[in-house]
């Protein structure tokens, strides 16, 4: 019998507004949730994800989780408007300026899994209020991996929290800037040590277009980005690369050492793709095999 390798992804499902360089676009599909189980969806189809929606969410936007087998019976629909986000990116593309983030239906959300989740081997706490976070984790039993988010908004906010978080997962996910934010250390080694003082075995630290870094206590790892000549639309990076890293892992089931760095180049690429289009319109057209197709390439970039 093929053992539970199922995924959990708690996380924001929200309506974005971007613009970068190379476009504008208003109210399309985003989120951290969104990225990420779509992300993941290339490598497992058994993927659930725990959110809340207002009643203004776009009913065409449910059929595109469905239409990749992901499980919305954790997608609460309430009273209210869907959280929404705007970002401004200027040709640095590695760090968005946000207009605007309204919390909206998420600001009294009590997250609850349903029964057939409790079990979920691989919980991704995906970008979201680190007390939503901890209440879905107390929620599951005897989870293989845990992988967790955060961004600046919620390092400035729920500092605390977040911190108490630490102890209770495998992996911690952020980017240069926040690392450095939470740290208060400018180098990334000093910083990934600050962070695993506080329990966390293993963290990733993103740097973009500059690819990820990981830490934890066996070994480290730097993985290159993969490079590209197209990037149009930099939002939901870090939850794609995240998605692909779990999704693979989820796949694999053996986490050691050669298992994480091929995640890590996996989460690397399906990044790669996400960028090349606005919100999630490359995943959209993603198959199978340009992922391998990519990833035979990028053993060939950073092989020497
Ligand atoms: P990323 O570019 O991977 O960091 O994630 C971008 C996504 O995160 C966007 O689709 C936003 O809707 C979502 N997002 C932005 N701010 C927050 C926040 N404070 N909490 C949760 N999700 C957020």
């Amino acid at each position: 019998m093929r053992k539970n390798n199922s995924i959990l992804i708690i996380g924001s499902v929200a309506v974005d507004s971007i613009e970068t360089p190379f476009g504008k676009r208003e109210s399309v599909l985003g989120g951290s949730a969104t990225y990420s189980s779509l992300s993941a969806s290339f490598f497992n189809k058994n993927i659930g994800i725990i959110s809340v929606v207002g009643r203004d969410f776009p009913k065409r936007y449910m059929s595109l989780y469905k239409a990749r087998g992901i499980n919305l019976d954790g997608l609460k629909i309430a009273e209210g408007r869907t959280f929404r986000w705007k970002g401004n990116y200027n040709y640095d593309l590695n760090s968005p300026r946000t207009v605007y983030t309204h919390l909206n239906v998420f600001a009294d959300f009590d997250p609850e899994i349903p029964r057939h989740s409790e079990t979920s081997k691989f919980v991704f706490l995906a970008n979201i209020d680190p007390d939503l976070q901890r209440r879905v984790l107390s929620q599951v039993k005897g989870p293989e991996l845990i992988l967790c988010d955060t961004m600046n908004y919620w390092i400035d906010r729920k500092r605390k929290s977040l911190l108490k978080l630490l102890k209770n997962i495998d992996m911690f996910l952020l980017n240069e800037s926040e690392a450095r934010l939470l740290s208060g250390e400018t180098n990334l080694k000093k910083a990934a040590k600050f962070i695993m003082s506080y329990g966390t075995p293993s963290v990733i630290i993103k740097k973009g277009e500059h690819g990820v870094l990981f830490f934890s206590k066996h070994f480290s790892f730097s993985a290159p980005a993969y490079i590209l000549e197209t990037i149009r639309d930099p939002t939901g990076a870090g939850d794609t690369f995240a998605g692909g890293m779990l999704g693979y892992l989820s796949h694999v089931r053996k986490i050691n050492s050669p298992n994480i760095r091929k995640g890590l180049v996996y989460g690397s690429i399906m990044a790669s793709f996400v960028v090349e289009d606005f919100s999630i319109n490359r995943m959209l057209k993603l198959t199978k095999r340009d992922i391998n197709k990519r990833y035979r390439e990028f053993r060939r970039i950073a092989s020497f």
